[in-house]
């Protein structure tokens, strides 16, 4: 469990490099941020404040049923908050 947590953490800030190259990428003179640029942000804080909850050790645990968040939903978003069906009833 710990290593599968250093494996997550290390997940998500390769993710936050690749976002930071999309970002880096972006011509600062555009009228306004691309869609690409919004999404890389929005993820970028959403990773932010996962890998708070890393350190905090409540990383995996539903923000609003405190249940464990599936893994097979961590795999595919590890910077989720909420677990499956409150993710549903959120949407
Ligand atoms: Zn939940």
């Amino acid at each position: 469990m710990r290593n599968d947590l250093k494996a997550r953490r290390q997940a998500l800030k390769q993710r936050l490099r690749e976002l930071s190259a999309v970002l880096a990428g972006e011509p600062e003179a555009a009228p306004e941020p691309s869609l690409a640029a919004h999404a890389a942000e929005a993820e970028i804080a959403s990773i932010h404040a996962a890998l708070g909850r890393m350190d905090r050790g409540e990383y995996g645990c539903c923000a609003s049923c405190g249940e464990e968040i599936e893994d097979a939903r961590l795999d595919r978003l590890p910077f989720t908050a909420h677990c499956g069906s409150c993710a549903a009833q959120l949407r």
